[in-house]
């Protein structure tokens, strides 16, 4: 192969034709070469643009439409007075904000710019070519990302039936058995996005001491603020247990933050030491650990905006279900919905009226979309539309 590639072109010729995607895919470490990039839905920018924001309805991202607490807001103001400076590399005031918060020491604690980095480099730091990593069928999208680049080998494990308990939920005994000594991590979501499945911790405690230790157990909370379930789902109490388990949360959902970019984990110290070796350095901003300081404050805040979210998701599964739709059950800020064969023109007679809900194809559900769940304005609009669409 030519050292300047095809056709013998040079540097100077980058701009021309020839030199795209396929091109430096060739070119590509071979773990990336095939991966497709994170699909976020829709291109909300161009959309903004289109119909105005205050005219579109946007349930497409899980998004908490109350926003964070005023108080982050105020923490980032404070902090605009530093924007010379780098931040806290070790975010140290938020770590011990998040220990005394979960009980925890701050080694146990490592920040991510959101979670979703952090469920990257656990693939990047614990599997590589030859490993296998482990997790369901429509669990959340990153975990296949992130073992695909790591070069490790997806094991995916048939969801639950339709029909079960938990439909389309993480089928436990089935991730157990599929776990071989070329395991070297598992994918849980609870709740799970996109389906909004969830299980009780008895259950997974049982699973986990059925894991071999040397399979390091991911644990992803996201929306466990948003869960009414709370303790009965909640998995820190394993932590002190398993040294095998990580839990990841985020800023994003309960706090009403995605803006700023944080998430944690939570961990046996061990493992957060090796995992700082690849974290970047100032990987959170100053006004975000200040803003997620001040959030964390807030608990009010929190439960206030979690409460109304439980209060909308129930309304809002009952006006679907009461519509023919089938609803399935969640324990998080978006709704599963079935709309059967006629999803893509449903989503985009939607679209066409200004209502952004999250396509399931990349998912292989495509009889399914996901909604999130809005204030009661954004509801309210989103079921005037579908009844136009449906009529
Ligand atoms: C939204 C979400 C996250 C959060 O990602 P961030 O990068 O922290 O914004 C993580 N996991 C799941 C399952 C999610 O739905």
């Amino acid at each position: 192969m030519s050292a300047v590639g095809r056709g013998g072109a040079t540097g100077s010729d980058a701009q021309q034709v020839g030199f795209d995607e396929a091109w430096f895919a060739e070119r590509a470490q071979p773990a990336i070469r095939h991966l497709r990039a994170y699909d976020p839905g829709h291109d909300l920018v161009a959309l903004r643009q289109r119909f105005g924001e205050a005219a579109l309805v946007e349930l497409g991202s899980n998004e908490n439409p109350y926003g964070p607490s005023p108080a982050a807001r105020d923490a980032i103001v404070s902090e605009l007075s530093s924007l010379h400076r780098y931040p806290d590399p070790r975010g140290g005031a938020l770590k011990r904000a998040l220990a005394g918060r979960h009980g925890i020491g701050v080694d146990n604690i490592l920040l991510g710019n959101g979670s979703h980095e952090l469920l990257m480099q656990l693939a990047q730091v614990f599997a590589g070519p030859g490993d296998e990593v482990v997790f369901s069928q429509y669990g959340f999208a990153v975990f296949a990302i992130a073992t695909q680049a790591a070069g490790a080998t997806s094991r995916v494990v048939p969801a639950l039936p339709l029909d079960a308990g938990m439909p389309l939920g993480h089928d436990l005994d089935a991730i157990a058995q599929t776990i071989t000594p070329a395991t070297r991590l598992v994918y849980l979501a609870n709740p799970n996005n996109p389906t909004g499945t969830w299980f009780a911790r008895e259950r997974f405690a049982t699973f986990l001491q059925g894991v071999p230790a040397h399979v390091i157990v991911v644990m992803d909370e996201a929306y466990a603020e948003m869960a009414d379930t709370g303790a009965a789902t909640d998995a820190r109490p394993l932590l002190a247990r398993h040294p095998n388990l990580v839990i990841t949360r985020t800023f994003s959902k309960g706090y009403g933050l995605a803006g700023l970019r944080v998430g944690y984990l939570l961990a046996a110290p061990g493992l957060v030491a090796v995992m700082e070796r690849v974290r970047e350095s100032f990987n959170v901003s100053g006004p975000a650990l200040a803003a997620c300081e001040a959030a964390l404050a807030d608990e009010a805040h929190l439960q206030g905006t979690c409460a109304r979210n439980a209060e909308q998701r129930a309304q809002l599964a009952e006006a679907l279900a009461s519509r023919g739709l089938r609803v399935l059950p969640s324990q998080t800020n978006f709704l599963l919905v079935e709309f059967g064969d006629d999803t893509a023109r449903i989503e985009s007679a939607l679209l066409e009226r200004g209502v952004v809900l999250r396509p399931m194809r990349g998912y292989g559900l495509h009889r399914y979309s996901r909604i999130s769940v809005g204030n009661s304005e954004d509801n309210r609009r989103l079921l005037a539309a579908l009844d136009e669409v449906l009529a």
